[in-house]
């Protein structure tokens, strides 16, 4: 199956899960694919399998996006280097990531912040490295997964929650910053979904109740769905969108009485 190149889509985390079912999607869909992650062997396995049944290009980069400020980042760096410079690439899906599911007193504060290097630092400086190209080539498009932990953050860890909080109130304000640049960015809201995630962030999948686990190939064809009907923020599971936008128009409500001259009357007794 040969169709017409929509540009590359550059998919971090496309080793396993999310990512290599988004990579599997948009070569399906016409796109040619950068694909980077920290194991090769598995990035190399799939960029086979997809050239084999699609035909459009794919490219591997074996790199690691979590190193700390303060340490080697040669990795992250080349990649913020291809996106700077590749004019072909038309999306970039910043989806590598890491969760935890212990509480703070059971947690390694290094962890920690290994986990704020990959979810926030490199998601914020592969954004940092596409969108000027975007915008000096007038298109291209962004898919930032979050997670619902982002407006649920008591849900599991504390960190995770607010990593994931970050991606989402960025995205909010690149989508008002971007609005007029034809540069789409979306938000993806994945409730618990089938991959490693679990294992790897400390509850092993089958500790999680079934009925809250969406296979990974749903959530992405819907994440893709939600996409393509232009939605900014797009969470699979939930049944109402209208729930979403109440929630929105709450959040809207609040805006212009956040920042005023004096506090609120409920507080001005105390002052005197
Ligand atoms: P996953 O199967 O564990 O995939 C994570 C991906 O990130 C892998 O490809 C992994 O590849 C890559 N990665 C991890 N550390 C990296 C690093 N230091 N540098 C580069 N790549 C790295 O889990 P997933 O569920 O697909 O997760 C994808 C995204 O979905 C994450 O952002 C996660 O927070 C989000 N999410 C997941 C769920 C869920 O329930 N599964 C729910 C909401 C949101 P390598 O190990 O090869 O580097």
């Amino acid at each position: 199956m040969t169709q017409h190149s929509k540009g590359t889509a550059l998919i971090t985390g496309a080793s396993s899960g999310i990512g290599a079912i988004y990579a599997d999607r948009l070569a399906r869909r016409g796109y040619d694919l950068v694909l980077v992650a920290r194991n090769g062997a598995r990035l190399n396995e799939l960029a086979k399998r997809l050239t084999d049944e699609t035909g459009r290009a794919v490219e591997v980069v074996a790199a690691d996006l979590g190193n700390k400020a303060d340490l080697d980042r040669a990795d992250l760096d080349r990649v913020e280097q291809i996106l700077q410079t590749d004019a072909s690439i038309t999306l970039l899906v910043n989806n590598a990531g890491v969760g935890a599911t212990a509480p703070l007193l059971a947690s390694d504060v290094d962890k920690m912040e290994e986990m704020i290097a990959l979810n926030v630092n490199a998601l914020t400086r592969l954004t940092y490295a596409a969108v000027p190209g975007f915008v000096a080539r007038g298109t291209g498009a962004i898919i930032n997964i979050a997670s619902i932990v982002g407006i649920a953050p008591e849900l599991l860890n504390g960190v995770y929650g607010g990593s994931k909080a970050f991606v989402l109130a960025f995205t909010l304000s690149l989508q008002k910053e971007l609005a007029d640049k034809n540069i789409r960015i979306q938000a993806v809201l994945p409730g618990a979904t089938a991959t490693d995630f679990w294992g790897i962030a400390g509850t092993p999948l089958e500790h999680v109740p079934s009925e809250i686990v969406m296979p990974a190939e749903d959530m992405v064809d819907a994440a893709l769905a939600g996409f393509d009907l232009g939605e900014p923020i797009t969470i699979p599971s939930l049944p109402d969108a209208a729930d979403w936008e109440t929630y929105e128009a709450a959040r809207q409500k609040l805006m212009p009485h956040l920042s005023r001259s004096v506090p609120a009357a409920r507080y001005r007794a105390a002052i005197r």
